[in-house]
């Protein structure tokens, strides 16, 4: 959908408050406390009455919006732009667009939406041969943190741990410079803690199919991994390699990077994921095209938010 489409198919507030009730009723309205789906819809209250033990809900209830007090047509502008927009867009940059006064309720409408591109991304598996390594993202530095020395490399309080695993299928061809020719799949990152080989045997558990392969290079944190998948095929990788051995993990990490760059400014370690889940979210559905709008707002109507704003 272009602007033009959209700005014909959603002129005002009631086209969007119309629509979005005609997703949550494609979707099926499930009643909160007893799970019953049958509801009559009150009009003249503008809310759903649970046909078995007469819960009301509103027509915002239990979906991406509860709560919130933004127009539909903002969510609405905001979930085309996140869907149609190839790279990412900041909520400063929306705020300057809706010529909306305050600057939070638009930056936690986006995290929202983030936040459910991501659960929607937990819901699958990767396959097949999947490429394994760590990334690490520069983002605020936290308070109690600031007044410490900072340490220099991997372990400065300026990066956020990032696991990232891309699925990477062989191809047949002549084996080049860059090693043989692979095509990426999908592909996954995850704020981590820490490096410790539990952490990412619970990252690996929870994403990976156990009839997988995988590779990465040889450290001592992957130790455990030839126990939870098909195969684990470490490798010795020079620094100078690394592009050639694991290359989609590698050009995931330097896109992600650079996106978050030019976007996003003094990113908190805390919304990194958000990010991240974002950048995921479009890059596995690159070839969705205009039903991507379509996607994100199942999604929408479908998800209880979990996201909470810590700040204050
Ligand atoms: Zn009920």
């Amino acid at each position: 959908m272009n602007l033009l489409n959209f700005v014909s198919e959603f002129p005002d507030e009631s086209s969007c408050r119309n629509k979005f009730k005609e997703y949550r009723e494609r979707v099926g309205v499930v009643c909160p406390v007893c799970g019953y789906k049958d509801h009559y819809w009150k009009g003249d209250k503008a809310c759903y009455e649970c046909k078995h033990c007469g819960k009301r809900q509103s027509l915002r209830a239990n979906t991406v919006m509860h709560g919130s007090h933004l127009p539909f047509r903002y969510w609405f502008i905001a979930i085309h732009l996140l869907t149609s927009t190839k790279k990412s867009f900041s909520a400063a940059e929306l705020q300057r667009q809706l010529g909306h006064k305050r600057y939070e309720p638009i930056w936690l409408m986006l995290h929202k939406l983030r936040g459910i591109m991501g659960k929607r991304d937990e819901l699958y598996d990767l396959t097949e041969v999947v490429e394994l390594d760590e990334g690490f993202f520069t983002t605020e530095i936290q308070d109690e943190e600031k007044e410490k020395p900072l340490k220099r490399g991997r372990g400065s309080q300026s990066k956020s741990k990032v696991m990232v695993m891309a699925e990477s299928i062989p191809l047949e061809g002549e084996t080049t410079k860059k090693g043989k020719p692979r095509k990426v799949g999908h592909l996954k990152m995850f704020v981590i803690d820490d490096l410790k080989s539990t952490t990412i045997d619970n990252v690996v558990i929870e994403n990976i199919s156990t009839d997988a392969i995988i590779d990465s290079d040889k450290s001592t944190s992957y130790t455990h991994l030839k126990n939870l998948v098909g195969e684990h095929r470490p490798k010795v990788i020079p620094k100078e390699e690394v592009g050639k051995a694991l290359p989609w993990v590698h050009i995931a990490i330097s896109n992600a990077k650079r996106l978050l760059l030019d976007i996003h400014h003094d990113i908190k370690g805390e919304y990194l994921q958000n990010y991240l889940s974002e950048f995921c979210y479009k890059f596995n559905r690159r070839y969705f095209g205009e039903n991507l709008f379509d996607r994100l707002m199942v999604a929408s109507v479908t998800y209880k938010n979990r996201f909470r704003c810590n700040c204050g």
